[in-house]
């Protein structure tokens, strides 16, 4: 067999970072064994708060070199209130992932599924099926990223700079239509939303200019614009009308989790962060250490990242069976979440991590593809 073989740098981390990840791989094994054409290769790397805690470094040697060298990146997550840096700072090698591998593009898709807890009485919200892009690497975050970009830092006054810059811009709303356009051809809208606050900050005017100029090449695709806090008001009111919502970092930090609140909760937020040459997929929450090594994380939100990483893949290689691998996970949870068999216990059910991982992968054997 001359199947075409990829590697996922596998970082598992800590706390339920553990067990997620674990579940992920199993699920993303079962799909690739059902679809085929295509083979996998982990290489877990060995990095965080445990890590660090056993050897004083937070990551193992080379580990950043051998995740840029993998076609993708799968991390379950990261730190752990109890240990950390001399200076009180948590232990968040990933951090540097993202800043190393400039992955600007961070993908939050938020989806309503049958039987998962609905958080709006409009009937509609079933409806919800949204993307949040949130731009990664500068906006607000930029001077948060990395230490001492603060252009005023002491015992008086401490300002942080909101950086929008051309090339990360651009690149970021190309990023935006063009997965506009791929959830067109899969039945979504096709449409983009701009969100800024372009009537006060000439940096959001700036981002939203861009925006436009951008737009000009996606004619088959629709644009509108939101200010932020209208943008808040209208997730509540009328969720259902959003396809793709793209805007700088710190609102999409936000109003990410603002949008994953209508759907479930941090076990159903999957996220990708993806550069020019990489690509990582984590689940969005932390390490939990409140439920960790008790069976009763919801792994769904690490398995629908892992659907994230395949769909990457696809489109990296142009290779389509990894495309089918990453729909057969999605409509696998779909489909267990509609037969009421998936029942994670974060939304009061009677299933620990272990249990809903092998109903998953019940799913991805006999489900219609
Ligand atoms: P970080 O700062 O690393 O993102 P955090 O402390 O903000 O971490 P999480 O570790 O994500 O937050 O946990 C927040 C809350 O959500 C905790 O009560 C945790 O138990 C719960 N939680 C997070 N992930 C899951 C999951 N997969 N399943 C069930 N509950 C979860």
């Amino acid at each position: 067999m001359n199947e075409p073989k990829y590697t996922i740098a596998v970082i598992k981390g800590d706390g339920i970072g553990v067990d997620v990840t674990d579940a992920t791989m199993a699920v993303v094994s079962a799909a690739r064994d059902r679809i085929g054409g295509f083979q996998l290769e982990l290489n877990e790397l060995l990095a965080g708060a445990g890590y660090f805690k056993e050897t004083g470094k937070d990551v193992a040697p080379n580990t950043e070199a051998a995740a840029g060298e993998a076609d993708a990146i799968f991390l379950g997550a990261i730190g752990l209130p109890s240990i950390r840096h001399a200076d009180g700072t948590e232990i968040s090698p990933h951090l540097r992932l993202r800043e190393m591998y400039q992955l600007y593009a961070g993908v939050r898709p938020i989806k309503a599924y049958p039987n998962a807890p609905q958080r709006l009485a409009d009937p509609r919200g079933d409806e919800i099926d949204l993307i949040v892009l949130r731009e990664s690497t500068e906006g607000l975050f930029y001077s948060a990223a990395v230490h001492n970009r603060c252009p005023v830092d002491n015992d008086n006054e401490v300002q942080d700079i909101l950086r929008i810059t051309r090339p990360t811009t651009e690149r970021l709303h190309d990023f935006a239509f063009k997965l506009a356009t791929k959830r067109k051809a899969r039945g979504h809208k096709g449409h983009v939303t701009c969100v800024d606050k372009a009537n006060v900050f000439r940096s959001m005017a700036f981002f939203r200019q861009i925006f436009d100029e951008r737009a000009a090449a996606f004619p088959e695709i629709t644009k509108d614009y939101n200010y932020v806090d209208a943008t808040a008001l209208d997730l509540i009111r009328r969720p259902w009308e959003f396809d793709v919502m793209v805007m700088e970092n710190m609102f999409g930090d936000i109003i990410s989790d603002l949008a994953g609140g209508l759907v479930g909760g941090m076990g159903m937020a999957s996220c990708a962060e993806i550069g020019q040459e990489h690509g990582l997929f984590q689940p969005a929450h932390g390490s939990a250490p409140d439920i960790m090594g008790q069976d009763k994380a919801n792994p769904l939100a690490a398995i629908l990242s892992g659907a994230l990483m395949l769909d990457y893949l696809a489109d990296k290689s142009g290779q389509p069976q990894l495309a089918k691998a990453a729909e057969l996970i999605e409509q696998a949870v779909e489909a267990g979440f509609a037969a009421n068999r998936i029942r994670p216990m974060e939304f009061g059910g009677d299933m620990g991590t272990i249990a809903v991982t092998r109903e998953v992968i019940e799913q991805v054997k006999s489900v219609k593809p």
